[in-house]
């Protein structure tokens, strides 16, 4: 038996549930992780991710020296170098000299418009404060922005929109005080399993009722009164629908529609041709499970909404979640313990790197960067000169790269993100990287981003740095040093002060304030200026974390929201129409495709990849209903081409009722059978998100020496 030498108590590194992990150090490595019965967030419960995937920290293939190409890169010729030999090692004066003096060039020759940023939703709240305080502060952009444009931007438009505010309204373990859930668009079983475990406890041991919008059988179909098999891509009607039920057979709180929301009369008028019927045309579900679902969601006395990508990561993924919100609208299920609109964040700080500004619209705060008030607040936090920071709004990240061109942005630095896996229609990706004439990566691995830059600056995980995240249910957490970092790794919030005093200082500005003695100072002043974490502090949240709003020091922190007002006063109903996905079937590409996540990987695969967790799930697998799969003479297990008109891919089938017949999935972890080859560049027209959940795409047989490892076969099993 392992005897450690010490147990630090840190928060998880992969999805937005926030469990809080013991890790056990035994000579600088961690050798166990455990979580204590009374976590508040987890109760004990961790996953496989955050049980077993923390080796990636000691993969060897981890880069811990900054690198710089070896062969200097031109724009329109740019490569991709895997290979250690295509760079050579630099200390981390010449290779933060060599950065600081490149940005600064283009900077000064091309103006803000060419520079620009990905922060990281993986890093703590106190590096992106830092990295988009830089961005903003040293090259006067708003071109800042990170991976939540790519999952749940069209939730965050539309709650900002609906009731002026973009977060969980409640607490994820509330869920046990529910007594109706509806999950829409949420794989939470595999994306969020923590919170699958206190759904099923709600449903078992305190007799809620689940209802299931999603196209394939989930897990948590088995626990469900009722499930809604949707087609891909037609929420908007469904979920208008069950409005339409709930105001004809009058099943709607009168008292808080007319105390708390306006645009209602508009909103019923719209709702006419949504009937249960139009739905079931469009979407392929029932009309009377329409009805069944909007009566037993109406009659409770605490209903919930829990959503996920499926709702967001469509062209338009705003109205969809709009929808959603009027339900709750209509019925009064907001504002009240065991209620709420619940929008599950991806990755483990996803919710803090957007509060910390992370985006191109907005400060920290959510305090929008074109109105003089804010601009001229964050210019005296800064010491900036007055009318010094941009008031333009920034480009997003899908923006970013398809301004890569000359007369465009010309310089990009990568903060632990991987568009080249993460963005849709990565063949379009790959070029728009090429075109770039400076890239900067900032991580753990060289990844297939990282691939492609000029300067290569060695990150530290969670387990060598300290800081905080923000989960999913706005709890704001410890994240703690376990041991130092791996050979010359620095801890990010380092990295970017030290690279900012050395562009303050070329381009001659007064100091904006780099020289931080730790994360805890950053929190400070970041919290001295937005209202919201006024009131929380490292010894406040030494145990439990604190939910935001903390409006000062004796406030104990807010556990649902929206209990008398909504942040921007009444919540406000908006008419809304179909929209079709941009894409449909044809016989050309008679399937739809959508895409997600499985329970042992995560993101990009940069950190799960490099973990034993890919030995539990080591290949992409394209889920096929029997019945198309019969049709296509494809058996379980065989190689298959999944072609789209942007790509192809050669993975495994997997024949299985999971999905529904039109419709096939992917995982989207994979860089050999990167799925995201496949998917459409198609953006919501207001939150800029791309459709991921809808393309049309053919699934055909292939050899098995087509596939990329054709030796690698998955068996899964269960933990
Ligand atoms: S549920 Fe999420 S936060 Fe909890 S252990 Fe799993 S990955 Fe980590």
């Amino acid at each position: 038996m392992i005897k450690a030498d010490r147990v630090v108590s840190t928060t998880c590194p992969y999805c937005g549930v926030g469990c809080n992990l013991q890790v056990h150090v035994k000579d600088d490595y961690i050798f166990k992780v455990t979580s204590p019965f009374d976590a508040v967030v987890n109760q004990g419960n961790l996953c496989v991710k955050g049980r077993f995937g923390y080796d990636y920290v000691y993969h060897p293939k981890r880069v811990a020296t900054p690198l710089i190409r070896k062969t200097p890169q031109k724009p329109g010729e740019r490569t991709q170098a895997f290979d250690r030999d295509e760079w050579r090692e630099a200390t981390w004066d010449e290779a933060l000299d060599y950065v600081a003096d490149r940005l600064v060039e283009i900077y000064q020759r091309d103006g803000s418009d060419a520079m620009s940023v990905y922060c990281c939703a993986k890093a703590t709240n106190e590096d992106n404060y830092l990295l988009q305080k830089m961005f903003r502060a040293l090259f006067r952009t708003n071109n800042v922005d990170h991976c939540t444009r790519l999952c749940h931007a069209g939730s965050v438009v539309a709650l900002q929109q609906a009731v002026g505010s973009s977060a969980m309204s409640n607490t994820a373990s509330e869920v046990v005080h529910n007594d109706v859930l509806m999950v829409v668009g949420s794989n939470t079983s595999e994306n969020h399993p923590i919170i699958a475990l206190q759904m099923k406890k709600a449903i078992r041991e305190h007799g809620a009722k689940l209802i299931v919008v999603d196209p394939r059988r989930i897990d948590l179909v088995d626990f469900a009164e009722l499930w809604l098999p949707l087609k891909p891509g037609t929420n908007v009607p469904l979920l208008t629908a069950m409005a339409h039920v709930i105001v004809k057979e009058d099943l709607v709180d009168h008292e808080f529609i007319r105390n708390r929301t306006e645009g209602y009369e508009d909103f019923v008028e719209s709702l006419e041709k949504f009937t249960p019927e139009y739905a079931e045309e469009i979407s392929g579900v029932p009309a009377d499970d329409i009805r069944k679902a909007a009566r037993l969601y109406a009659e409770a006395e605490n209903g919930a909404i829990y959503w996920g990508m499926g709702i967001s990561q469509l062209s338009h993924g705003t109205a969809s979640a709009l929808a959603l919100i009027h339900l709750a609208f209509l019925t009064g299920n907001i504002g009240r313990k065991g209620t709420g609109l619940n929008p599950l964040r991806g990755q483990n700080n996803v919710q803090g790197a957007s509060d910390m500004g992370a985006m191109p619209f907005h400060y920290p705060g959510y305090m929008l960067v074109s109105e003089e008030g804010n601009a001229q607040k964050w210019e005296a936090a800064w010491n900036i000169e007055p009318g010094g920071l941009s008031r333009e709004l920034g480009l997003t990240t899908t923006e970013i790269l398809t301004h890569a061109h000359p007369g465009g942005v010309r310089a990009l630095f990568i903060m632990g993100e991987n568009p080249m896996m993460s963005e849709p229609n990565l063949n379009e990706t790959r070029k728009h990287m090429q075109e770039l004439e400076f890239l900067v990566s900032q991580d753990l691995f060289i990844n297939e981003s990282g691939a492609f830059a000029d300067v290569f600056l060695p990150a530290t995980p969670f387990a060598e740095k300290d800081g905080t995240f923000t989960n999913t249910d706005r709890r704001v957490q410890r994240v703690r040093q376990a041991h130092p970092p791996r050979g010359q790794a620095r801890a990010d919030w380092k990295i970017i002060c030290d690279l900012a005093q050395r562009i303050e200082s070329r381009l001659g500005r007064d100091t904006a304030k780099w020289d931080y003695a730790s994360p805890e100072e950053v929190f400070a002043e970041m919290a001295s200026v937005v209202p919201d974490f006024a009131g929380v502090t490292y010894e406040r949240i030494e145990k439990t974390g604190l939910q935001y709003p903390v409006w000062d020091k004796e406030h104990p922190g807010t556990p649902f929201l929206f209990a008398e007002f909504f942040p921007r006063g009444r919540g406000k109903f908006t008419p809304l129409d179909y929209v079709p996905a941009v894409e449909p079937v044809d016989d050309e590409y008679p399937f739809i495709l959508t895409t997600g996540r499985v329970l042992e990987h995560w993101h990009g695969g940069t950190m799960t990849r490099h973990s034993q967790l890919n030995t539990l799930y080591p290949e992409a697998r394209v889920e096929i209903h029997p019945a198309d799969a019969e049709l296509h003479g494809i058996s379980d297990g065989m190689a298959v081409k999944v072609t789209s008109r942007r790509g192809e891919i050669v993975v495994r089938a997997s024949v299985t009722e999971k999905t529904t017949v039109g419709v096939v999935f992917l995982p989207w972890h994979f860089h050999e059978a990167a799925a995201n080859l496949l998917t459409i560049d198609a953006l919501d027209p207001q939150a800029k998100i791309p459709e991921f959940k809808a393309c049309a795409v053919q699934v055909f047989p292939a050899r098995d020496s087509d596939l990329p490892n054709p030796d690698v076969v998955l068996e899964r099993g269960r933990y």
